[in-house]
């Protein structure tokens, strides 16, 4: 996977991207505002390390910036300011952790590990956008009476993309906690699994569709055609009735 570091300390910075490097993932490395927003015209990460205090300005503008642009990808603030009132500040701001320096890279990597656990719904969860519904732990999808199994890959996507429905869905973050980061990916496999599962929702008739942001990666929205209830709703599977499922609605950008 992809991770951007924004460091500007010319010790530290070099340091942080050998330690993630060694820990198996690519690094670049932004030492200012303008270099990330110079580098993510060009490229997008599956997840995002950030100091605070950087010489053109503030990190919570890259925070900011990430989140106003419907960027999904994790954030970790690693900063030196570590009064209660800075942390909270940078979670209210849309970071997803904050780490205070000095920090010993294993947390950091533990940290980064946890995110990335994070990023999916529990494998016990079922899932609805649209006219579907996805057992996230058996990967079956039913809809409109209508009852599929799909491939672990697709569940896996389909799980990530309802989650964060209506935000961009970095690819990086997809060969991460859909495609195993550990194994090795032929060029096109994300694009295999995403084709496979668009099929499957034009033929089911799901009333959502997954868009491709060149470049970036990928949303799940409404089909245009306006078919589908909503997006964005997530089923505790505790007994119930015939459907074992409870839904839960949690907001949505739309
Ligand atoms: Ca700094």
């Amino acid at each position: 996977m992809r991770i951007l570091l924004i460091e500007d300390n010319r010790r530290v910075g070099p340091l942080l991207r050998e330690h993630l490097d060694d820990a198996g993932y690519t690094v670049d490395l932004a030492a200012s505002v303008s270099e990330f927003e110079a580098i993510t015209r060009a490229f997008s990460y599956g997840l995002y390390v950030l100091d605070l205090g950087l010489p053109d300005g503030d990190g919570s503008r890259i925070i900011s910036l990430l989140r106003a642009s419907r960027q999904t990808a994790p954030i970790i603030v690693t900063s030196a300011r570590a009064q209660v009132s800075d942390r909270v500040l940078g979670l209210d701001c849309g970071a997803d952790d904050y780490l205070a320096k000095p920090f010993h890279h294993s947390e950091l990597l533990a940290r980064i590990r946890a995110l990335l656990r994070r990023s999916i719904p529990p494998a016990t969860e079922c899932v609805e956008a649209g006219n579907l519904v996805l057992d996230c732990a058996s990967g079956e999808i039913a809809c409109q009476g209508q009852r599929h199994m799909v491939r672990s890959s697709e569940r896996r996507l389909l799980a990530l993309l309802i989650s964060k429905a209506g935000q961009l869905v970095p690819r990086d973050l997809i060969e991460n906690v859909v495609m195993n980061n550990h194994q090795r990916l032929t060029p096109n496999a994300v694009e295999k699994v995403v084709s496979r599962l668009r099929a499957t929702l034009s033929e089911e008739e799901a009333g959502i569709e997954i868009k491709t942001i060149r470049g970036l990666g990928y949303v799940l929205e409404k089909c245009s055609n306006g078919r589908g209830r909503s997006l964005g709703a997530r089923i505790d599977n505790r007994p119930r009735g015939t459907s074992g499922c409870c839904l839960q609605h949690f907001p949505k950008p739309f």
